[in-house]
């Protein structure tokens, strides 16, 4: 039994939320958006996501596949959804808060390895599925009043039965009252017809039913709202109440589901399977519409191109693209986000049309194509006062262009990608391990800086001390660092025992900043990041000073 400060007893609730129908639906938002709804009723919310597939994390994954690999501070190498939840419940969260089917099996075989198992023959089910449940505890012990549970895939799906199983299971460990199973689904149009159908939502429930678990919510997705008598029709085909049917439409920004889903009685539904009193938790709206509101109070629209490898899968790039509109909130602009291939710069996509963004953003990656693409970006950026953000592979560029450009290090290079370049101005700083496994052989999580005093940076910041998130092999090569310094390419942060620059940034240029780190984990839609902030500023100033800001207006006339 768990305690709070004042001496009460914390039970901790769990809320499951399945999907079914589709993929895409927005599993994840949906589960955050009941998250951050929970929390703004003063209870303490964790989350956690369960994904059936076997890889151990999704580390080793293509984000040109798969979508960004978001890390946590203590280092997991986890699913997106899990930027979502911490973007929406404001709560950092820890590697374990992602499991994969991969990382159950990998546990399960080391214990059977040891001879745990004491010769039993291991199953599926209990050893699997106890494996599950005791990742779900885990979080669980965390001391939340609600951990929301999300489960990866759709009912039906192969990979998914120990899991469906397994939360199944839970309901009669943890107590009928303690949880509480939400399951979202995708009710149709049919334009022939003129009808929204829910012969999908039935098909689905169906199939969770067949596995032992009857929903208590059921949350539509449609394109249309859904009217009372299709809920009643829902209600009846499913066997929940009709208030138990919510209609979940396409909302103008993925600020407003919270909103919507609370005025749908959401939070109101899940509190009453929860065995809660509503009453004793009110809610404080204010500070979400607070959020919403500056969302929808933009008044002029920013363009930011983000040239990288993976843009044709913008999920590839999902925090970036979070944090730049964050910081638009934030300057009070709509940005429109230019997705830029990196192989085509300069031949197909020009410096003047890199000029006529107002700002730019190198993001992240690994691997060689598209490299030389973004040193020519880099390259139009710093000659042609572009404000440029570049992010961890992104400062590495800088750090090569400004080299062979500036230094006349004609063949500067990362060791990533050449072993033979004279100035070798990105490499390994530490002893490199042999890799045998591709997992976890990084610089990854939460590493602290220190700022110089006065920079671009440490004024951004409005501190000296930050810590960010790393993801990287290699590094700034310090042995380099004081021609950088004297040729105007400042290394204005680094590790506290001084051996990696963390941050550069170029005192005569707008803005023209760089960091090993990731600072896009670290927004939030209410506090945008110092570093995304200071890129939309000056985009801002560089549109207006060109008479190029575009009102709403004419930006909704100029895409027409
Ligand atoms: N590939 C580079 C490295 O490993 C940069 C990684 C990244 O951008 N996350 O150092």
């Amino acid at each position: 039994m768990m305690f709070r400060e004042d001496g009460t007893t914390i039970m901790t609730k769990y809320v499951f939320v399945t999907g079914g129908v589709s993929s895409s639906l927005g599993k994840g938002l949906t589960a955050s958006s009941l998250g951050r709804l929970l929390k703004m009723r003063g209870l303490k919310v964790t989350m956690c996501k369960l994904d059936p597939y076997l890889n151990v994390d999704p580390g080793t994954m293509n984000p040109g596949e798969h979508g960004e690999v978001f890390v946590t501070d203590d280092g997991g190498e986890t699913d997106l959804d899990l930027g979502h939840y911490e973007r929406f419940i404001d709560e950092s969260l820890s590697k374990i808060a992602n499991t994969t089917t991969g990382s159950i099996y990998q546990n399960v075989i080391a214990k059977e390895r040891r001879g745990d198992y004491l010769g039993k023959t291991v199953q599926v089910i209990p050893h699997i599925t106890d494996e599950i449940k005791e990742r779900i505890r885990r979080q669980g012990a965390l001391g939340a009043d609600v951990v929301i549970v999300e489960i990866g895939g759709t009912v039906g799906d192969i990979e998914i039965v120990p899991f469906i199983e397994s939360i199944r299971q839970y309901r009669r460990d943890a107590g009928k009252n303690n949880v509480c199973y939400v399951h979202l689904t995708l009710v149709p149009y049919l334009a022939p017809s003129g009808e929204q159908k829910t012969k999908p939502t039935q098909h689905s429930v169906t199939e969770l039913r067949s596995r032992g678990i009857q929903p208590d919510v059921i949350v539509c997705r449609s394109d249309q709202p859904i009217s009372d008598s299709l809920k009643r029709k829902i209600s009846l085909l499913c066997d929940v109440p009709s208030n138990a049917v919510i209609s979940a439409v396409d909302a103008p920004s993925i600020y407003d589901i919270p909103v919507t889903l609370h005025e749908e009685g959401l939070d109101t539904i899940v509190l009453d399977a929860l065995g809660m009193n509503e009453a004793e938790h009110p809610i404080n709206l204010a500070p979400w519409k607070e959020v919403v509101q500056r969302v929808h109070s933009v008044d002029h629209v920013l363009s930011i191109g983000i040239i990288g490898k993976y843009v044709t899968m913008p999920d590839a790039y999902l925090s970036v693209a979070e944090a730049i509109r964050h910081a638009g909130f934030a300057v009070g602009a709509k940005v429109n986000i230019s997705w830029l291939e990196a192989e085509r710069v300069p031949s197909e996509i020009s410096a003047d049309q890199i000029a006529s963004l107002d700002g730019v953003v190198i993001p992240g990656g690994f691997g060689e194509r598209g490299i030389e693409g973004m040193v020519a970006a880099a390259k139009i950026c710093r000659e042609n006062q572009i404000p440029l953000l570049g992010i961890c592979l992104g400062m590495q560029v800088q750090v090569i262009e400004f080299a062979r450009h500036v230094l006349e290090m004609h063949d500067a290079h990362s060791t990533e990608f050449t072993s033979t370049s004279s100035f070798p101005v990105i490499d390994l700083m530490s002893e490199q391990v042999e890799v045998v496994d591709l997992g976890g052989t990084m610089r990854l999580g939460a590493w602290p800086a220190m700022l110089d005093e006065g920079s671009i940076v440490s004024t951004l910041y409005g501190a000296n001390v930050v810590s960010e998130r790393h993801r990287h092999r290699y590094e700034f090569n310090s042995r380099f660092r004081p021609q950088f310094e004297e040729a105007g390419l400042r290394c204005s942060g680094q590790s506290p025992d001084g051996r990696l620059v963390e941050f550069v940034e170029m005192p005569q240029h707008p803005y023209y900043v760089g960091t090993q780190a990731h600072p896009e984990f670290k927004s939030r839609p209410d506090r945008a990041h110092p570093l995304f902030l200071g890129l939309l500023q000056a985009a801002d100033s560089r549109a207006k000073n060109s008479g190029r800001a575009n009102s709403l207006e004419e930006s909704v006339n100029s895409h027409a």
